[in-house]
């Protein structure tokens, strides 16, 4: 990276257009030291990965259905990869950058259908060696003062084009990076800033109010006998989890698996549209085991089939009978479920129940790795081809969860409860912005989105300002048991 100051003339560059082995070099934009200054002044160029950044790079390349994505920074002499998506490097020297090029002839897109067949790039090193940039379309990413710093661009080793509305679409992510990396500024300036009265900067009250809160997290663990993270720390706990793994086995013959049901609301009304379905073991001597406990050992004992079978079969029969407010039912299923036989499993269930295929939705975590599983996407396509609508659970609480995506034929995000959270605590303006492109994103591809675990009335209006339109959580309504008449 350069060392230069930001002020300095940047006059080592070439003017414009200039011959140079492997194509031409852009042209220097007209506001090109006032950019430089910019650039710097925003401390993006080395401060690490963000996860926000990294997740717009994945939904580029599913809006763009591209090989690559990357969110880039021109530089003085080089472009910095910010983030990316499909291409294992940090950065090119900004002499050979089609980036270079796309920031200068801003604020328009700029689209190479082919750049074999553009004297500007055909003889350029990333054209004729890897990665084979053939098609290239970068947004640039015009900061408020209306300096382009870089691009969100897309790029595809074959000729092609894109959509209108794909187009649009990366319109809108481009603003979404440009304002986390505006934000990522503000929020350093402020940390930085000394209070006059205890002298502390920002960083330092945090980080002595993050302090109090491990200190008030770890009492109230060892109140309630809790590990901080893990599973429950009881006296006893191996015996208790010897009791689990023994008469899991027997769970759905005895009987002992009760279906609650939580509502799914239409936040703008608190209309009720339908129900999840979760399931709680009620164990004879332990009382009632909640799924977060056992599921994950029925999975790991290939036991899930059966409960999640016997789950769905509880939940369309109580749908069918009008017992579950609304007109659709959800359940869940582990990704160990999806083998070849699940569609001919849940289309008998569904005809024993005389529910209608649309009205059943299978919530599959982001913990599926479809890349690891692609037999498992195709009995999701066998799914949908019944009819049945595929939501992808917990969405946002892991890394890949955007790349993941690519490849589901989903029709409703759930938005983890993480994400939801955030939304009324310290970081709310960044929680918002991942939110509204995600929402925004996701009704341009025409995915619906629900924000889980809504527990105030404040993330409600945030999620429906932000562009969510279904909502579950305490708020509405918890887990139940039907009642019984
Ligand atoms: P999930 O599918 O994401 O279900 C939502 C979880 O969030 C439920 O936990 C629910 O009680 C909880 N929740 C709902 N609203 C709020 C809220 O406002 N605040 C908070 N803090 N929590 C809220 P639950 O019932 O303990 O289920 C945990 C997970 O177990 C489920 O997460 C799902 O992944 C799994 N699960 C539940 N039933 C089944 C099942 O029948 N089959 C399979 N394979 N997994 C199941
Ligand atoms: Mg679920
Ligand atoms: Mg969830």
């Amino acid at each position: 990276m350069s060392d230069q100051t930001p002020d300095e003339p940047t006059a080592s560059r070439p003017e414009a257009e200039d011959a140079v082995p492997g194509g031409q070099v852009a042209p220097t934009p007209p506001d090109e030291a006032e950019r430089l200054a910019e650039l710097r002044s925003m401390g993006v160029l080395d401060s690490g990965p963000n996860p926000d950044l990294d997740a717009l790079v994945d939904m580029a390349a599913l809006v763009a259905g591209s090989r690559i994505a990357l969110i880039t920074l021109v530089d003085e002499d080089e472009q910095v990869f910010k983030a990316a998506y499909g291409l294992d490097a940090t950065g090119t020297p900004r002499d050979v950058s089609f980036c270079g090029h796309a920031i200068a002839s801003g604020p328009d897109p700029m689209v190479i259908n082919d750049s074999r067949a553009d004297p500007r790039f055909a003889d350029n090193p990333l054209v004729t060696g890897d990665p084979h940039v053939v098609f290239y379309a970068g947004i640039p990413l015009v900061t408020g003062a209306g300096h382009a710093i870089g691009t969100l661009c897309v790029i595809d080793d074959t000729p092609r084009n894109l959509e209108p509305r794909q187009l649009e679409a990366l319109g809108r992510l481009a603003t979404q990076a440009t304002g986390l990396i505006e934000l990522g500024r503000r929020h350093r300036q402020a940390r930085t800033a000394t209070d006059p009265h205890t002298g502390l900067t920002q960083a330092d009250a945090r980080s002595a109010g993050l302090d109090a809160v491990d200190a008030a997290r770890a009492d109230r663990a060892a109140d309630s006998g809790r590990g901080v993270d893990g599973p429950p720390l009881r006296a006893g706990d191996t015996a208790r989890t010897r009791t689990i793994e023994a008469d899991l086995p027997g769970v759905v013959d005895a009987n002992q698996l009760v279906v609650h049901y939580q509502p799914i609301v239409r936040l703008s009304s608190a209309e009720w549209i339908g129900a999840e379905a979760l399931v709680r073991w009620h164990h004879p001597e332990l009382g009632v085991v909640m799924p977060d406990e056992f599921i994950p050992l029925a999975e790991d004992l290939d036991l899930i089939g059966a409960i999640d079978q016997h789950v769905l079969r509880v939940a369309l029969h109580d749908m069918a009978a009008g017992r579950v407010p609304g007109h659709e039912i959800a359940v869940n299923v582990s990704p160990a479920d999806l083998v070849p036989g699940l569609p001919d499993v849940v289309a008998a269930e569904l005809w024993d129940s005389g529910v209608a295929p649309a009205a059943l939705v299978v919530e599959v975590t982001e913990r599926l790795r479809v890349d690891q599983r692609p037999e498992a996407v195709q009995v999701l396509r066998e799914l949908v081809d019944l009819g049945v609508r595929v939501a992808v659970d917990d969405f946002g609480a892991g890394a890949t969860s955007l790349a993941n995506l690519r490849q589901m034929p989903v029709s409703r995000l759930k938005l983890d409860r993480s994400l939801v959270a955030d939304l009324d605590g310290p970081d709310a303006r960044r929680a918002a912005l991942v939110v509204r492109a995600l929402a925004q994103l996701s009704s341009d591809l025409g995915v619906e989105v629900l924000g889980e675990g809504v527990e105030t009335p404040r993330q409600a209006e945030m999620l429906i300002s932000e562009g969510v339109m279904l909502g579950q959580g305490f708020l509405f309504g918890r887990p139940a048991a039907l009642s019984v008449d």
